[in-house]
């Protein structure tokens, strides 16, 4: 298929077109209609205003022609009929209009009616003077998605234009078409722009009309054609072959207090498997929070250095990343490994040796923050990263650190979430990626129980921290959330944080917030983990991987004000030992419908994919993964909650076409990718 050429419109549309997406002829093409008038039928006035109520299309000679003062300055036209007559009513108007409505002449209005003071009116119709017998139009007048500056009559142009210079060859194959039932490509978009006067309107509004159909199954292909051949072109880079699993994976396992789950093990085979190629691995390991994928990651670490290189793990936060080395350099380096620490927060000094560490090779393993990806940072020999909590980080900082292998060679990356993606989101934004799923706890965990708790019974919650502690338990308790104000939410655990400690003086309180300086987050953070302090006044900076078995009881202030994802994550701090762990969600009444839907979702269930399902359905897929991570930002037309067997479809249909690379099936990919992402494809290479 020829490329598209640019619309030949005056500078000024072309660029307010541009600024809709809209630059070739195809783009406005596949800018569909909204929504449509119906102007094929005229209604005779008396049958309108009985019926009234609604957009009615009516037409009738000019009877009246004046201008009004009161209330204030307005034109007024009444039409007539051979059935009755209509006022028409003009607050804005121009002095030409007044000419061009006068007594005699015959207009088409169209508009909402309603019965005013004086009868039935139109305010504000559109309208249009015609002769006598002048033929209605045959379809539904389309109505597009404008923007500033853009009427309906300039686009209305462009797309007619447009439909008369491309090309309109079909690209998905006759027989796929034919077994899917698929109506062929013009007769769907031409019946989408200028539906016939007798189509289901319903099915073109509900987007269930096959014409709709067709449209998103293209979409969707286009999306999963260029996703899968990003992954094509990944594998054509070549990554070190990392073959040993030697002295230090046996070690490593030897040493472990615990044995794997078979869910682990499943997934370090996978890992293993990924790691000995020669191109480099892309997989995001999927589990639960506590699914223990920490120590999957450290396997595959034990590889890497196995093999002669390094590995480099990344976490979001100083918190998790320090908790990351303490535990990983306390399995590792008795093991003999040289671990390094990076972090931002590091003085000038120990940087620039963590520096030396990493360039010369000593270090094999190094764990920090998106310290990491500074250009500073040369790695000698890297072979594996590792990014924990991988949602947290930009599209592009995942790059960079892919960016740092050496020899010409891409690192192996593994990439690792506890926000379970649900299957369709999974097959469209990581269409990509290999996907792992530890999809069992390790044995020995006691279920958490969850209750959620008016806020004024905020006494009885102290009570009962009280008597957990005197038991020998350890209690989170989380501060409110305050989005709108850092200060006010720093204020309000520095007051939390004090009315505990004076409502329980035999017991430790510790107080942890993201504006501690590292060493003092440090000093608290161990005090809690070494059992020292009691309750640990926490802000939302805990969210993410903390791990204190001990802890088993958590108070969550303000519950509401969170998202369920971020409520599973805060409560995955506790049930992580033996003893039985209880979770309190305190809540402000009165409780809106949305949060209340929240709080019963935590209450009835801990497991993490359930409670992704429903935070789905609660905001969408676009809310739930960030609107560029979730795959339907790219997607205009297809709905991927209620498309989703036309997701499975295009999956396979692309698959199909990728893997049977006949000259055939190439011509049907390329002519398929440049119709429907022109040039926006290395959008989606990232
Ligand atoms: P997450 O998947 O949330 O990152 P972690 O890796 O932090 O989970 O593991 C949670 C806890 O479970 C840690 O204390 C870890 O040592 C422990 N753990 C991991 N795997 C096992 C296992 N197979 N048996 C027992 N405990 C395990
Ligand atoms: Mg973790």
């Amino acid at each position: 298929m020829p490329a598209s050429n640019t619309t030949s419109a005056p500078k000024t549309i072309e660029s307010k077109l541009a600024r809709l997406g809209l630059r070739t002829d195809m783009d406005l093409v596949l800018h569909l209609p909204m929504r449509y008038e119906d102007e094929t039928k005229i209604v005779p006035i008396r049958e309108a205003c009985m019926r009234g109520g609604q957009t009615w299309q009516v037409e009738g000679l000019v009877v009246k022609n004046e201008i009004t003062y009161k209330p204030r300055r307005q034109l007024l036209v009444s039409i007539q009929d051979d059935t009755g007559e209509l006022l028409l009513r003009f607050m804005n108007f121009y002095g030409s209009q007044v000419k061009q409505l006068s007594e005699g002449v015959r207009m088409r209005a169209r508009g909402e009616l309603k019965h005013g003071f004086f009868g039935a009116e139109m305010v504000h119709p559109t309208y249009k003077v015609v002769n006598e017998g002048a033929p209605l139009p045959t379809s539904l007048t389309p109505v597009y998605p404008a923007g500033e500056g853009l009427s309906q009559t300039i686009l209305r142009r462009a797309i007619a234009d447009a439909m008369r210079r491309i090309d309109w060859s079909d690209t998905v194959p006759e027989a796929v078409r034919a077994r899917m039932r698929l109506m062929d490509f013009a007769p769907a978009v031409k019946l989408l722009h200028y539906p016939p006067k007798d189509v289901d309107e319903h099915a073109l509004v509900e987007r269930s009309h096959p014409a709709w159909e067709r449209m998103k199954f293209d979409e969707l292909l286009a999306q999963q054609l260029s996703l899968k051949r990003a992954q094509q072109a990944r594998r054509e880079k070549g990554a070190p072959h990392l073959r040993a699993v030697g002295a230090l994976s046996e070690a490593f396992l030897q040493a472990l207090p615990f044995r794997l789950t078979n869910a682990q093990q499943r997934v370090v085979k996978e890992i293993r498997a990924d790691l000995r190629e020669g191109y480099p691995m892309q997989r995001l390991l999927q589990g639960d929070v506590g699914s223990g994928k920490t120590v999957v990651s450290a396997l595959a670490a034990a590889q890497a250095i196995d093999s002669g290189y390094q590995a480099a793990l990344m976490a979001p936060t100083e918190i998790l990343a320090e908790q990351h080395f303490r535990k990983i350099a306390a399995w590792m380096e008795p093991l003999g490994v040289k671990v390094a620490w990076l972090t931002g927060s590091l003085k000038k000094k120990e940087k620039t040796a963590a520096y030396e560490l990493i360039e010369s090779g000593e270090a094999q393993l190094v764990i920090g923050t998106h310290a990491l990806i500074q250009d500073t940072v040369q790695f000698a020999k890297l072979g594996l990263v590792i990014v924990d909590e991988q949602h947290r980080f930009g599209v592009g900082q995942r790059l960079t650190l892919r960016n740092k292998g050496s020899d010409g060679l891409v690192p192996h990356q593994l990439m690792m979430s506890a926000t379970p993606i649900p299957r369709t989101l999974a097959m469209t934004y990581y269409a990509d990626l290999e996907v792992s799923v530890i999809d069992e706890l390790p044995p020995g965990r006691s279920p958490i129980v969850t209750r959620a708790i008016d806020q004024n019974r905020r006494d009885e919650v102290i009570d009962r921290v009280h008597a957990a502690a005197l038991e020998g338990r350890q209690v989170y308790w989380v501060c409110p959330l305050i989005e709108e104000s850092e200060a006010l939410q720093l204020q309000t655990a520095t007051e939390t944080y004090e009315t505990l400690a004076a409502a329980l003086p035999d017991l430790q309180v510790g107080l942890v917030h993201g504006r501690l300086k590292p060493a003092e987050k440090q000093m608290v953070m161990d005090a809690f983990a070494a059992g020292e302090v009691h309750v640990l006044v926490a802000t939302t900076v805990i969210e993410v991987g903390v791990d204190v078995p001990n802890a088993s009881l958590m108070v969550i202030e303000h519950a509401e004000r969170f998202g369920l994802s971020q409520l599973h994550q805060l409560r995955g701090r506790v049930g992580r030992g033996s003893a039985a762990s209880v979770c309190l969600l305190l809540y402000q009444s009165p409780l809106g419908q949305v949060a209340k839907q929240r709080l019963m979702t935590m209450r009835e269930t801990t497991d993490g994919f359930e409670i992704a399902r429903r935070d789905l359905e609660i905001r969408g897929p676009g809310e739930f993964l960030g609107a560029r991570q979730s795959g339907q930002a790219m997607l205009r037309f297809a709905d991927l909650e209620t498309d989703q067997w036309l997701v499975e479809r295009a999956r396979d249909v692309a698959q199909h076409l990728l893997q049977h690379e006949t000259p055939d099936n190439m011509a049907v990919v390329d002519a398929h990718l440049a119709r429907w992402l022109g040039g926006r494809e290395e959008f989606l290479k990232v």
